[in-house]
């Protein structure tokens, strides 16, 4: 099991400029499978050229959904080395996901071993323009050729990597969000958090109608009351009250995310009060009429913090700290996006060379 075969291809393909990268529009040189078989386990770990594959229209994936994904990211430092963030975390969650969705678990250290040698060969591809990155999609896909609905005997793991252009060409820029009223992203005992397809695909209505009245992303309510706040988008959240930072305390809905565990560990060791706790939209919006509302912002992989300048619940528009960047989301970008690039000491143990 703990071996990787690489066959490397013959026929490398041109690097996209870096001012067109964008984000998943362009694949590196190699993927990464591993191919699961019940009775066998986990077999036949292989580096190939990047590549199609080809499935029976009766996979189970097409049909019912079992599928997990992981997304991180690839940086090259200031002395150009390369540095993947808690990408550990990210096998974690992984077969935590595996565990919701019936899916055998894999091994965490085999599979970090693999993206090693992933990211080393497709190494020429990690841009080094500041901002930009390589974003790394680690996936499992159930292969079953049946239509029965009960997990799937046969599994796919993929890796495959994506150059990413800067998500702040010109400084961070402050989002509007619109919180959600009709759809709920996830209920308590559902599938939340994991991260699985079927999150993503139930999450599009709510996004299509928040671009249509010109927010970015949805801010989603808890599915039973909707009143506690839950995440944003494909991110984390955390307000900013009356000088402490709060972010909804993991309730089984809400997905863990890894940058909100490492922003909560970097308020800790600056002494910045940080709660992980409930809270509803109600607090939100008396926070905001009190005056203690100061600063709100997301988190994720993508792009590491997002300052939320409008929010807007019912028919009442919030601007919040001015519509610009407060000081402790700043502080968490340069902090984290520093230790990423190597920039700043990594006192957390956090990167892997
Ligand atoms: N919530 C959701 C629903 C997400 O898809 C993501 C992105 N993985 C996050 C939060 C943030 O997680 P992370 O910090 O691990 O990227």
């Amino acid at each position: 099991m703990l071996d990787i075969t690489t066959q490397l291809t013959t026929n490398p393909k041109e690097k996209p400029a870096v001012d067109a990268l964008g984000f998943g529009n362009y694949f590196t040189d190699h993927m990464f499978i591993l191919d699961y078989t019940e009775g066998i386990g986990w077999h036949d770990g292989r580096i190939i050229p990047y590549q199609p594959i080809s499935l029976d229209p009766s996979a189970m994936i097409f049909h019912y959904g079992q599928s997990v994904f992981e997304g991180l990211k690839a940086y090259v430092t200031v002395d150009n080395d390369i540095l993947l963030f808690r990408p550990e975390r990210n096998f974690a969650r992984l077969n935590h996901s595996n565990d919701r969705l019936c899916i055998p678990k894999i091994d965490e250290e085999y599979a970090l071993e693999a993206l090693k040698q992933l990211v080393n060969v497709d190494r020429e591809w990690v841009p080094n323009a500041p901002g930009t990155s390589l974003y790394i999609r680690p996936f499992i896909i159930a292969t079953e050729e049946h239509l029965g609905v009960h997990p799937a005997k046969n599994y796919k793991f993929i890796i495959i990597m994506s150059p990413s252009g800067s998500y702040y060409k010109e400084g961070i820029n402050p989002v509007k969000i619109l919180v959600e009223q009709q759809f709920v992203r996830a209920v308590k005992g559902g599938t939340g958090e994991a991260k699985t397809g079927g999150n993503y695909a139930s999450a599009l209505k709510g996004q299509e109608i928040a671009d249509r009245e010109g927010y970015s992303q949805t801010l989603w309510l808890d599915g039973k009351e909707n009143r506690y706040v839950e995440e944003v988008g494909s991110m984390n959240i955390f307000f900013k009250i009356n000088g402490t930072v709060i972010t909804p305390e993991l309730n089984g809905s809400i997905l863990p995310g890894i940058t909100r565990d490492s922003m909560i560990q970097v308020l800790k060791s600056k002494n910045i009060p940080v709660e992980e706790r409930r809270i509803s939209i109600d607090e939100v919006v008396e926070a905001h009429h009190n005056g203690t509302l100061e600063e709100v912002f997301g988190t994720g992989t993508a792009a590491v913090i997002s300052p939320v300048g409008e929010l807007k619940y019912l028919e009442e528009k919030f601007t919040i700290n001015k519509g610009e960047i407060g000081e402790v989301s700043q502080m968490l970008y340069d902090t984290l996006t520093g230790i990423q690039t190597g920039k700043v000491e990594d006192t957390f143990g956090w990167t892997i060379r």
